[in-house]
């Protein structure tokens, strides 16, 4: 069985997929390391158990995660030996990992040098990567990259109009984040559409907590909306996506606004909070703007229309489009966010059919648009650690 985990700064999650891929056999998180009120939430089948204890440390973390695994009665194993290899999500891989790739003594170096283009996430993983290791040493790890997807971008796509030797120099390029959702919803939009993947030029918007959208042609990534960081492109739930950098300037020269500060206002106090000023998330955004409250309302016009405009900009890079797939938690249940982004794209080929946007909610994958329309509108729910356990298998020789 393959064991995929998800390391941030204080969770683990994890999923352990059956060795063809096929199945789930158990799944959880845990929470708030080394913080108070920690917890691991795990579940198998239709047994579910929550256990609240002190977890000092990602070790134990994992190691209570593997005592729920073997649990005689929510377990899913036996014998620790049943799991055969450990498939990692990792966040930044910068220009040196280009695909998916077991993880020996020179990854785990190459990973330490990209902790600086990503100081929240890398170190988290690779604290992740050492304590699995340490419990499991016999079998393959693999690392799977965020960034590794978009590697195919050419260079007017990912290179910022700065000082040239400057940016190469400190490895300052446009990066894009949400590579795994990318190529797994890609290949899936082939499979649904039963056409092969080198026919597809496609707009996927991943719309979840965080968002972005790639420009995919042929199946490879050549363009994409988040950059060297998580911040820019789109507007997501606390992160305010695309602004004027003088801004920055202005809040330090004149409203003595530290770095801090600003950092912090643009990762957690932006986007759909910052402008309805009530909440991140796009149900309650939803329901506030259906009831008259006029920032809620413009921060769903203003979410719809920051994607309208990059469909608009992948289209022209592309010379056109035949696919717009919608992700991830709003992409996947939010009817009225699809319905507003589409809405005045028909010049493009854009058009929806009112009732299947309707049906699409709730991990429903399927065709959204008009049949007449020339671009085929779909929504297709993502599944990361899916993807992660394909690659594991590959790698460790298991498929
Ligand atoms: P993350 O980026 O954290 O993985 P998800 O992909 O799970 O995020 O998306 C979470 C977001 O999806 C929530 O913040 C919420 O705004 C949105 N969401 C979930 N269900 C719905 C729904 N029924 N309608 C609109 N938005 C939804």
């Amino acid at each position: 069985m393959i064991l995929v985990v998800n390391c941030g700064s204080s969770t683990i999650k994890y999923q352990l997929f059956s060795q063809d891929v096929e199945t789930v056999a158990a799944k959880g998180t845990v929470a708030k390391i080394g913080e108070s009120g920690s917890t691991l939430e795990h579940q198998a089948g239709d047994q579910k158990i929550t256990i609240e204890q002190e977890i000092p440390s990602h070790g134990v973390g994992f190691e209570l995660i593997i005592d729920a695994l073997l649990d005689d009665e929510h377990g899913a194993i036996s014998d620790i030996h049943d799991i055969t290899a450990v498939g990692h999500r990792a966040v930044h891989g910068a220009d040196v990992f280009v695909e998916s790739t077991i993880i020996d003594e020179d990854v785990i170096k190459n990973l330490e040098a990209c902790v600086p283009l990503a100081p929240l996430h890398n170190p988290a993983n690779l604290t992740g990567i050492r304590q699995a290791q340490e419990l499991l040493p016999d079998v393959p790890h693999v690392a799977v990259f965020d960034t590794a997807f978009h590697q195919t971008m050419p260079p007017q796509a990912y290179t910022y109009a700065l000082p040239y030797d400057l940016c190469h120099e400190h490895k300052i390029r446009r990066y894009g984040f949400h590579g795994t959702s990318f190529r797994y919803v890609s290949r899936r939009t082939a499979e649904l559409l039963n056409r092969p993947v080198t026919e597809l030029k496609s707009v996927i918007c991943h719309l979840g907590n965080g968002a972005s959208l790639a420009a995919v042609d042929g199946g490879k990534s050549v363009d994409t909306s988040m950059g060297l960081a998580t911040f820019c492109g789109v507007m997501m739930g606390t992160r305010s996506g695309d602004f004027d950098p003088a801004i920055v300037f202005h809040l330090h020269d004149q409203v003595n606004f530290s770095l801090e500060e600003i950092d912090r206002m643009i990762f957690k106090e932006s986007g759909l909070l910052g402008v309805s000023g009530l909440s991140n998330d796009m149900r309650t955004i939803e329901t506030q703007a259906g009831e008259g409250h006029e920032r809620s309302q413009l921060a769903l016009d203003l979410f719809a229309y920051m994607i309208k405009k990059y469909i608009g900009a992948y289209a022209a890079a592309m010379g056109g489009i035949n696919t717009l797939v919608f992700t991830a938690g709003i992409g996947e249940n939010s009817p009225i966010v699809r319905q507003k982004v589409c809405e005045g794209l028909g010049f493009l080929g854009i058009t929806i059919d009112d009732t299947a946007n309707d049906q699409a909610i709730r991990g429903k994958e399927g065709v959204i648009s008009n049949p007449d329309a020339s671009v085929t509108v779909l929504v297709v729910p993502t599944n990361e650690e899916k993807m992660i356990a394909l690659d594991t298998a590959e790698l460790a020789g298991l498929k």
